[in-house]
């Protein structure tokens, strides 16, 4: 049964070339392991990529 689950993984790679899987439902900011930049930032509630990373495909 699909809902307006959160229960997301996103799989990103960020501008280092370094891919991680992140919960998209973070309510933090996400940073790469390699480099340390941003990877996602959170906007009231919601996780949004930052212009650094590039989505590369949802994890269910
Ligand atoms: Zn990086």
């Amino acid at each position: 049964m699909k809902g307006r689950t959160k229960s997301k993984f996103w799989r990103v790679k960020c501008a280092c070339g370094n891919e991680q899987n992140i919960f998209a439902a973070a309510s933090t900011a996400v940073t790469c392991l390699v480099c340390n930049i941003p990877l996602t930032q959170s906007r009231g509630g919601v996780s949004q990529l930052t212009d650094k990373a590039t989505l590369v495909k949802t994890l269910e």
